[in-house]
C-alpha cells in the first residue's frame, strides 16, 4: 500500500459508538451501535480496521459507517447536526411531560388472585375507594401536564365496581378538554365481570377502550384467576364479547400473566387468543410487586424459564402469522419499534431517562401520587418511600420531590453501571424501580438483573431474528412493526 494512500485512509474520525459481540447472531458477527439508534453488523476483523483508521475509503463497510454516522471526514461534512436531531426524536417523550394518568379508582375486587394478594381489598370495604374530591383534585393535575397527548388508564381491584367515580373523572376530564383541546384516550383495566348495558353506553359516548385479562384458555385463567363462582374465564369472555358487539372489535385489547403454570401451556395460551379474535398477545413476566412473599415462591419462576417458554412462544406465534393469521407480541413489536425507527416506542419500562414520573403518574385511591403503578405495589408491600406526595399538590411540586430526583439519578441508563458501554441501550431503558423491588437499590447490579436479562436475551434474539431468519420471519417482524395499534400500546407503561 502506497504511503500517499495511507494517509489519505486516515483523514476519517471516530463518533462515538458501542459494540457487542454477538454470536447467537453469527460466527464473528459484532453489533456496533449509536446514541442515534443506529446499528451495523460488522466482522470480528473489521473491528481493529474501522478503530485504527485503516479502512478503505471505497469499500462498502466505510460508505455504511458514514452513512450510518459512526464515522465522519471532518474536512468534507459535519454529521453532528443531523445526529442532534435524530437524538431529540428518539427522546420526544421527554418534552411533552407525564402523558399517561392511571387512577387506582379503588382496591376493591371479586378475584383472589394468589399473585395480587396484597393489593386489593374486599368487595364491601369502601375505605379503599378514591374520594370525589381527590379525583377532581387528581383532574387538575392530569391538565397541568404540558403534554398534548394524555392517556387516562382506570386501574384497581377492579374499576367498574367504582364506577361513578370512573365516569365522574371521565365527564370532568371531558367537560375541561372544550378549552384544553388536547388528544385523550380513555383505558378501563377490567376484568370486565360488572359490565353492565349502562355502562357500554357510556363507554361508547366518550369512546372508552378496555383492555382486560386472558390468561389463556379457562383451565388455565381460571386457576390463575380464581373467583367464589370459579367462572372467571366465562364472565371475562362474555363481557369481551359484549363490548365488541356495542364498541367494536378492537374496543377492547388483553394481556396475559403468566404464571409458573402458565409456562408449560405456550401454544395454548395463544390458540386461545387467534380463538377469541385477538391481534395482539402480551407476554409479560410476572411482576415482582402487589403479591405476597409466599405466593412469589410458589408462582414465580427464573428468567431463563421465562426465556425459553417466551422463545418457543414466539418461534410458534411467526409461524401462525407466516400461515396468515395476524397476532404480534406485544413486547416484541415495542423492541422492534426501538430498534429500526427513529423514535422511542414510548413503553415506560423501556425509556431512557425513566419513564415513571417523567412520563406517567398514578393517583393512588387514598389521594396519594406515585411515579408508576409498580411504585404504588410496592407500598402495598409494606414500601412507602416511592410516594411523590398527594394530589393536592400542583405538579411542578410533585415532579420536583426528592423521590423523582433520587428516581433520575438512576434513570438514566446511558449513565448506569453496565448499560453505559452496553451497545444494546439505545433500544432499552432504565426502570430504577423494578431495581429497586428486585435488588432494594435503584441502580441496581446489571449482572444480577432480570430485567437485563430479560431485555439482552430478547433484544438479541430479535437481531438474530432480522438477520438470520428467512424472508418470511422477517415479513411478519416488518407487519408486526407497521401494525402497531391499540392492542401492542395498551400495555401497562405505555404512554407516549
Ligand atoms: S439493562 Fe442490560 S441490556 Fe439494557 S442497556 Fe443495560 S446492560 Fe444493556
Amino acid at each position: 500500500m502506497s504511503v500517499a494512500l495511507i494517509a489519505k485512509q486516515t483523514d476519517y474520525r471516530l463518533l462515538p459508538f458501542r459494540f457487542m459481540r454477538m454470536p447467537e447472531v453469527g460466527d464473528s458477527q459484532v453489533l456496533i451501535t449509536a446514541d442515534t439508534g443506529e446499528y451495523l453488523f460488522v466482522k470480528d476483523s473489521d473491528l481493529p480496521g474501522i478503530v485504527h483508521k485503516r479502512l478503505d475509503r471505497q469499500s462498502a463497510l466505510y460508505k455504511d459507517l458514514l452513512a450510518r454516522h459512526f464515522i465522519y471526514e471532518p474536512e468534507i461534512h459535519t454529521p453532528f447536526p443531523e445526529m442532534a436531531a435524530q437524538i431529540r426524536s428518539r427522546k420526544n417523550f421527554l418534552f411533552g411531560g407525564p402523558a399517561l394518568h392511571l387512577f387506582v379508582v379503588t382496591l376493591r375486587c371479586n378475584h383472589t388472585c394468589q399473585y395480587c394478594q396484597v393489593s386489593r381489598a374486599p368487595l364491601g370495604d369502601h375505605a379503599h375507594d378514591m374520594s370525589a374530591e381527590d379525583a377532581m383534585h387528581a383532574v387538575d393535575r392530569l391538565f397541568e401536564s404540558p403534554s398534548p397527548v394524555l392517556t387516562v388508564e382506570f386501574q384497581g381491584g377492579e374499576p367498574l365496581l367504582a364506577f361513578d367515580r370512573v365516569k365522574q373523572i371521565i365527564e370532568a376530564v371531558s367537560a375541561r378538554n372544550e378549552t384544553e383541546h388536547r388528544s385523550i384516550q380513555f383505558i378501563i383495566s377490567s376484568t370486565l365481570h360488572h359490565l353492565t348495558d349502562p355502562i357500554l353506553a357510556f363507554a361508547k359516548q366518550y369512546a372508552v377502550q378496555f383492555s382486560t385479562s386472558l390468561d389463556g384458555p379457562a383451565f388455565l385463567h381460571n386457576a390463575n384467576r380464581p373467583t367464589p363462582e370459579k367462572n372467571a374465564y366465562e364472565r371475562t369472555l362474555e363481557g369481551i364479547h359484549r363490548i365488541r358487539d356495542v364498541l367494536g372489535h378492537d374496543a377492547v385489547s388483553a394481556l396475559t400473566t403468566l404464571t409458573s403454570r402458565s409456562l408449560e401451556h405456550p401454544k395454548a395460551i395463544i390458540d386461545e387468543y387467534v380463538k377469541q379474535g385477538f391481534k395482539s398477545i402480551s407476554l409479560r413476566p410476572l411482576s415482582p410487586y402487589g403479591f405476597a412473599k409466599k405466593s412469589s415462591e410458589r408462582l414465580d419462576y427464573s428468567i431463563d424459564q421465562y426465556l425459553s417458554f417466551y422463545t418457543e412462544a414466539l418461534s410458534y406465534l411467526i409461524q401462525l402469522n407466516s400461515e396468515g393469521t395476524y397476532l404480534s407480541e406485544g413486547y416484541a413489536s415495542l423492541l422492534l419499534g426501538n430498534m429500526l425507527t427513529p423514535f422511542s416506542s414510548g413503553y415506560v419500562d423501556l425509556r431512557s431517562p425513566l419513564g415513571a414520573a417523567v412520563g406517567a403518574l398514578v393517583y393512588n385511591y387514598d389521594g396519594d401520587v406515585y411515579p408508576s403503578d409498580e411504585a404504588r405495589m410496592l407500598l402495598e408491600m409494606g414500601e412507602s418511600g416511592l410516594k411523590l406526595g398527594t394530589v393536592r399538590q400542583p405538579l411542578s411540586e410533585l415532579l420536583h420531590s426528592p423521590v423523582v430526583r433520587q428516581l433520575l439519578d438512576a434513570g438514566i441508563a446511558e449513565a448506569l453501571p453496565g448499560c453505559s458501554d452496553c451497545a444494546l441501550v439505545p433500544y432499552c431503558g432504565a426502570d430504577p424501580i423494578e431495581h429497586f423491588a428486585r435488588q432494594g437499590d435503584p441502580i441496581g447490579h446489571r449482572s444480577f438483573s432480570t430485567f437485563c436479562q430479560k431485555n439482552t436475551a430478547l433484544l438479541t434474539h430479535l437481531f438474530g431474528l432480522l438477520r438470520n431468519g428467512d424472508h418470511s420471519t422477517q415479513r411478519v417482524l416488518m407487519s408486526w412493526l407497521a401494525r402497531r395499534s391499540f392492542n401492542d400500546l395498551a400495555q401497562p407503561g405505555y404512554g407516549g
